[in-house]
C-alpha cells in the first residue's frame, strides 16, 4: 500500500496546494530556515522583513554585512547574536565556493557543502535543499512525526526514507510538508483538537479515543 500518498491526497483534499515556502527568493529560503529555528514564523516573517527593508536579504549582502548589525536586524528571531553568526559563516562559504545558491544543482554537492556548517541540522538542511534548491527530500520534523503517529499508525522505522521511496516529485514533497505543517497547526496540536478536524473520520487516534468514551458511558 502506497501509505505516503494516501496520506497526500487526504491532506490535499482538504489544503489543496500551498505553494510553499512563503519567501521571495531561494537566498530567503535559505535565510528563513536558518532564523526558524527555535522560534515561530511569525518572528522570522518580522525578522525577513527588517532584513528586506535593509536590503539585506540576499546570501551576498550577508556574507558582507557586520555581525552586530545583522544580529540587530534579525532581532525578532530570538538567539540573534548565534545567528547572525551562522548567517554570515554560512553566507560567506557559500559566496566564496559557488557565487550564489543557483549554481548548486546536485544532491551530493548541497549535502556536502550544507552538512558540516554550524547550525544547519537535519530539518534545516532538508528545508534548504527541498525549498531553496527544488532536491526530491522529505523535511521530517516533531510535527509530521507526531501527525502520521496519530492519524495513520505510521511509528518508527526511517519514515523520511520512506516517504522519499514512494514520492518523488518534488512539488508533491513540498506540498506534503506544508500541508502537515498546516494541518498541525489548525488541529493536530499538542493537544489535539480532533472535533472539527477534517481527518478525524480517518484516524486512528481519534477512533480509539470515540471506542474509549463509549466503552466508558456504557459502564456508567
Ligand atoms: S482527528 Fe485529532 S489526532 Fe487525528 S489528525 Fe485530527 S487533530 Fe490529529
Amino acid at each position: 500500500m502506497r501509505i505516503y500518498s494516501t496520506v497526500y491526497d487526504d491532506l490535499f483534499r482538504v489544503y489543496g496546494d500551498l505553494h510553499w515556502w512563503p519567501a521571495d527568493s531561494k537566498d530567503e529560503v535559505v535565510i528563513g530556515a536558518v532564523l526558524t529555528q527555535n522560534t515561530s514564523w511569525k518572528n522570522v516573517e518580522k525578522a525577513i522583513e527588517r532584513l528586506r527593508e535593509k536590503g539585506l536579504n540576499s546570501l551576498a549582502a550577508i556574507s558582507k554585512c557586520d555581525v552586530k548589525d545583522l544580529a540587530e536586524t534579525i532581532r525578532p528571531s530570538g538567539f540573534y547574536n548565534q545567528k547572525a553568526e551562522r548567517l554570515i559563516a554560512l553566507s560567506k562559504a557559500l559566496m566564496e565556493r559557488f557565487g550564489g545558491i543557483d549554481s548548486i544543482h546536485d544532491l551530493e554537492t548541497a549535502v556536502s557543502f550544507f552538512s558540516p556548517i554550524k547550525g544547519i541540522g537535519q530539518e534545516t538542511l532538508d528545508s534548504i535543499l527541498l525549498y531553496a534548491l527544488d532536491l526530491p527530500v522529505f523535511v521530517m520534523d516533531k510535527y509530521t512525526a507526531r501527525f502520521l503517529d496519530r492519524c495513520y499508525g505510521i511509528r518508527g522505522g526511517d519514515i523520511k526514507k520512506d516517504v522519499e521511496g514512494e514520492i518523488k516529485d518534488v512539488e508533491r514533497l513540498k506540498n506534503l510538508h506544508a500541508m502537515i505543517v498546516q494541518i498541525s497547526k489548525d488541529h493536530c496540536k499538542k493537544v489535539p483538537e480532533c472535533d472539527g478536524c477534517p481527518l478525524n473520520t480517518k484516524c486512528e487516534y481519534y477512533g480509539r479515543e470515540r471506542r474509549q468514551n463509549a466503552f466508558l458511558h456504557d459502564k456508567d
